[in-house]
């Protein structure tokens, strides 16, 4: 077995030395003061053993990566009735697409993009004032990360709510076929902030042990869920995790991941390992560049793809 740690420090040294670094996001305008050359990588294995390098205790936006743990929630609390509000297929289409929204009565097609987080969040909201609800999410990644700092960046909650016209859009569209129930404008608030969680690869890879686990905590020993939805939601994270680069992820890593375009990725070794990377310029996809390249390196190395024998 290669040495984890060995390992992680070189990807991390490569990956800082390559010249192609993707492009960092500026459609929410606090995004693009990201530094470029950042890159971060943190392994927590199902042991709890941990293995950082680079940047990977430095906070960045967390961005979609958050929607891995509200479909946790909202599944906890509407179990497989979520079903009905939001689809699980592959969009095919980029993260804020609404051409789909149209075709299928306004149910977004999965979870991941941006209508379908939309939609989750309102789940979450529903019976609750905004305030309580983004409480709710922000202790449950507080809780799974074992960190209490956690926080949200109000500056870049601020500039999404500025500038988010497009995500609005989707809102206001779903709304109008009742998928959305809430105030639209308490639903993207709750959605914006959560969004804005600041946090690290290495509290990002912990947060995310449960999915490696089978929906235990190994470090806690908590069950945050059953090993089945456990599954489940690495099935949607492999499939649509990654917008409309999930397939290239796929034939690539190997591995369930989410992606963000604040330039993190989580991905789930089932069994093994949970882990974050953070490299805030973007390919065309809106995915991390270096994120992904660090992540196919790394399961390469330590023979984590799932679909190895
Ligand atoms: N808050 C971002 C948006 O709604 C999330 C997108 C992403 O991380 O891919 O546009």
């Amino acid at each position: 077995m290669p040495d984890l740690d060995r390992v992680v420090r070189e990807i991390a040294d490569e990956m800082r030395a390559r010249p192609d670094r993707g492009t960092v996001a500026s459609y929410i305008p606090e995004l693009a003061r990201a530094d470029a050359a950042a890159f971060g990588l943190a392994v927590v294995d199902v042991e709890g053993r941990a293995a950082v390098a680079g940047d990977g205790d430095v906070p960045f936006s967390i961005q979609s990566i958050s929607k891995v743990f509200t479909l946790t929630l909202a599944l906890g609390m509407a179990g497989d009735r979520l079903w009905r509000r939001v689809g699980r297929e592959p969009s095919g289409s980029p993260f804020n697409s609404i051409v789909q929204l149209e075709r299928e009565a306004g149910v977004p097609r999965n979870p991941f993009i941006n209508a379908g987080a939309i939609a989750v969040t309102d789940l979450i909201l529903s019976g609750h004032q905004p305030r309580e609800a983004l409480g709710e999410i922000l202790r449950f990644m507080q809780a799974l990360a074992l960190d209490q700092t956690i926080a949200i960046d109000e500056a870049v909650a601020a500039s999404e709510k500025r500038t988010g016209f497009r995500n609005a859009a989707l809102a206001n569209y779903m709304r109008s076929f009742g998928v959305i129930e809430n105030p639209v404008d308490y639903t993207l608030g709750v959605y914006f902030h959560h969004c804005a969680i600041a946090m690290t690869c290495r509290q990002l890879a912990t947060a995310g042990l449960f999915l490696a686990h089978d929906g235990r905590h190994p470090l806690t020993g908590h069950s945050v869920i059953s090993a089945e939805r456990a599954r489940r939601i690495n099935a949607v994270m492999l499939t649509c995790g990654h917008y409309d680069g999930s397939g290239e992820f796929a034939y690539r890593v190997g591995l369930p991941g989410k992606s963000g375009v604040g330039g993190g990725i989580l991905a789930i070794a089932p069994g093994k390992a949970s882990v974050a990377v953070w490299s805030p310029g973007l390919d065309a996809a809106g995915n991390s560049h270096l994120g992904r390249i660090a992540l196919e390196s790394l399961t390469k190395r330590m023979g984590w793809s799932i679909f190895a024998a």
